[in-house]
Parts: structure tokens; sequence; C-alpha cells
């Protein structure tokens, strides 16, 4: 595959190497995975660190590897690629991306002291909890209270879908403080399992994405020191910033996974023959290789561009993650739909790649982000126009 454009370094190369390595590690036990619906987690993280794959984005100095958006994209598309798995990105994420994230744009280096080392080491796990019951785009209506009381900070509210619940040691928490309404009153707290008040549930089973849970969290008087408050209200734009990276680790997600299913789909097509030939030579086939490897590369253009965004700031430029990440969503559904069809009836037994696939990155339409939400961030930065989404 040609990716001269972007001149990876020996360094990313090293790194799309050890991340192949390590999704393939894991392969063999996809398919139970999945079946299950669990995954050994804390083992999958521990293997990710030896292999030089945990806290990739996380600054020197606090112990990460001080890489760059792209270094972490290559390793989630490589990896999940390799294992064929949605499972093999979320444990990338757990060390590098939207909670870790949300730590390093903090000015509180006190809690990035307490946190970011353990995180960059694969010693603790970090989620992010933002949506609520009642409250999922519409982040900035959110209803989780935090009051600063002296030395602690006690919070109150529901969170639910947070990827990594009860499983993860960490819980980066979007709250509102001071009562103030909007975007304005949010800030992030850090909250650990185990802290008093806090009781974590298994949420509802997706329809991909299995072996991550997605569960709820439950805040009743839970207490946190006040050390743990990652930004006060009034910093929702640096908050989304962060964000960016969830978008960017969806979209190289989505292209590993797509490039898993083209990979299946070229391989049986070679060695599976009807009425005397391989499948691939009759011209429909033939031509959706050829689709569906178009439909990878342009996705591969814009997530490796989106990355490369961030080298003029910390993360993506939304602008360009969004767009990466509805055209990721979009070309993997349809490549994986594709690979299905290439396999036949193969194509649609139950854990077989292409239609794990095809689960998993179904999920990439809503989780990060909804197509609709992202149009909207796109056309208001295009036409510079944000319309009122209230009625
Ligand atoms: C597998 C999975 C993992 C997740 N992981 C996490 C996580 O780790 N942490 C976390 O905090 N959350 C997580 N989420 C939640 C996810 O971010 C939300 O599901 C998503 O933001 C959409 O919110 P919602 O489900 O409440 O849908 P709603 O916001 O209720 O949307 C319903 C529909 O209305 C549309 N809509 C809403 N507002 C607008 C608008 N202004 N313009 C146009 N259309 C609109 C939406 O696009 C959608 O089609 C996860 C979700 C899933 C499925």
């Amino acid at each position: 595959m040609d990716i001269s454009a972007f001149e990876l370094n020996e360094n990313q190369r090293a790194i799309t190497e050890r991340a192949s390595t390590w999704g393939a590690s894991w392969a063999p036990m996809a398919t139970e995975i999945d079946r299950e619906d669990r995954a050994p987690t804390a083992d999958m993280v521990r293997s990710s660190g030896e292999a030089g794959l945990t806290g990739l984005t996380i600054p020197r100095e606090f112990g990460g590897r001080g890489g760059s958006a792209l270094d972490f994209a290559l390793a989630v598309e490589h990896a999940c690629r390799a294992m064929k798995s949605w499972m093999a990105g979320d444990i990338l994420f757990s060390t590098t991306c939207t909670g870790p994230s949300v730590l390093m744009i903090s000015d509180n280096e006190a809690v990035q002291r307490k946190y970011l080392p353990d995180i960059a080491a694969g010693r603790r796990t970090a989620a992010i909890a933002m949506t609520e019951p009642r409250h999922g785009s519409a982040v900035t209506d959110l209803e989780t209270t935090a009051e600063i009381r002296g030395d602690r900070i006690v919070i109150n509210g529901e969170k639910r879908f947070v990827t990594g619940c009860p499983e993860y040691d960490t819980y980066v928490t979007f709250v509102r403080l001071g009562g103030i309404p909007g975007a304005k009153g949010i800030g992030a707290v850090v909250v650990d399992k185990g802290a008093p008040g806090l009781e974590l549930g298994q949420g509802p089973r997706c329809m991909g994405s299995h072996g991550s849970p997605h569960g709820e969290l439950r805040f009743t008087d839970c207490e946190v020191p006040a050390e743990n408050l990652i930004t006060e209200p009034g910093n929702f734009g640096r908050l989304m910033q962060a964000f960016n990276m969830e978008r960017l680790y969806i979209s190289a997600l989505c292209l590993g996974l797509a490039q898993a299913a083209y990979d299946e789909a070229v391989a049986y097509s070679n060695e599976r023959t009807q009425f005397g030939r391989p499948v691939n030579e009759f011209q429909a086939v033939y031509h959706l290789i050829a689709e569906m490897y178009t439909q990878i590369e342009s996705t591969r253009y814009l997530t490796y561009k989106a990355a490369l965004t961030a080298e003029r700031g910390r993360f993506p430029r939304a602008l360009d993650v969004s767009v990466a990440k509805l055209q990721a969503a979009d070309a993997a559904r349809d490549v994986c739909w594709k690979a299905m069809q290439v396999l036949g009836g193969d194509g649609l037994v139950t854990g077989f790649p292409p239609e794990r696939c095809f689960r998993d990155v179904i999920v990439s339409s809503i989780a990060g982000g909804t197509i609709q939400i992202l149009k909207n961030t796109i056309a208001a930065d295009l036409l510079g126009k944000k319309l009122d989404q209230r009625g």
C-alpha cells in the first residue's frame, strides 16, 4: 500500500508494525470476545503496554510516549485491521484517547501528575463520561452537578453509554459547576472506581463493539478530592477540542476494520470458485474489489490528513476530523457490506470477520458524535453560521 504522500517516519513505521503484531496476537480470541461480549481487558491493556502502545500521545514529562495524533491513528488502524475487532481499538483508547486527552488540557498540574503517568504506563485505564440519560448530542444541557466544598468535590447525577464502564479504573466526567447553565457551566472532574457515592453498572448490549462494556454511572453525593478538578467552567471549547481525538480514533478504527473486511474479501474471492472460476473473475465481484479499495483509500487520506492537522495545535482540527469520521463511518459500513456480498452465505455467518466488522462499524455512526451532529459541525464551519438548535 502506498502511503508515501504522508511520509511515515521510521518511528511511525515501527508503531504500525508493533500494532499489527499486537492486534494479530489477540485475533484468535476475537470470535469468542464477540460471542461472549466479554474480553480479558486487563491482560489486553498489559500486553499493549509491553508492545509499546500505551499512552502514545501523553507527553514524555508525564511518562507518555510523546507521540503525535498520527502515531495514535496508525496504531488504532493497524491493531484493528490485524485483530479484525473493535476491541483492539478500545484497548488503545483506554490509555491514549479522550480521557487522557481531557487530562492533558488541564491547567491543574496536580491532577495530571496524579493520573497521567499511571495511564501512560497502562497501570490505569481512563474512560470518558459525558452522555446522560436525558442528554446525548445536547451535551451542553448536561445535568450532573459538581460542587466544591472545601477540599472535596461533591458530584450528583447519572451517566450512560460510558465505554469501559464498569471495568476501567478512572472516569473523566463532564459536570456542571456553580449552577451555571449551558456550555459556560461545564467543567470536568476525575472520579476513581471505588469513590464513595459512585455506583457503576453494566450498560446495554450493543449490536457491535462487543467485549467493551458501555456502562452507567450513578453519583449520589459522590466525593472526590478537590485536586481532581480538571477544568473550571468556562473551558468548554477546550474540552471539546480534546474530544476531536475521539473522532480521529473512530475514523482510524473504521479504516482498520474496513481494511480487515477487504482483506478477507480478497482472500476469499481468490479461493472460492463457482462455475469453474475464482469468483473474482466475475466482473461484478472484480468491480466490488475496486470500489472497496477506493473507499478505503479515500478514508485513509482523510483520516491521516485530520491527524496531521494536530501538528498545528494539540488535537486534530474539528472540521477535518468531522469530515474524516463522517466519511470513515459511511465508507466502512459500505465496504463491510460489500465484503459480506463477496463471501456469499459465509458473509452472513455471525462472527465471521466481515459480519463482525460490519456490526462494529455501524456503532461508529453514533458513538463519538452522530452523522447528523457531524454534518452540523462541518456546515457551521464552512458557512460560518451556527444554526440555533433549539426550537
Ligand atoms: C457504543 C457506544 C459507545 C459510546 N461511548 C461513550 C462514551 O465512552 N462516553 C460518553 O459520554 N458517551 C458515549 N456514547 C454515547 C454517544 O456519544 C451518544 O449516543 C451520541 O452522542 C448520541 O446521543 P444519544 O444517543 O443521546 O442520541 P440523541 O442525541 O438523543 O439523538 C437522537 C437522534 O437525534 C439526532 N439529533 C440530535 N440533536 C440533533 C441536532 N441538533 N441536529 C440534528 N440531529 C440531531 C441525532 O443525530 C440522532 O439521530 C457511546 C455510544 C455508543 C452507542
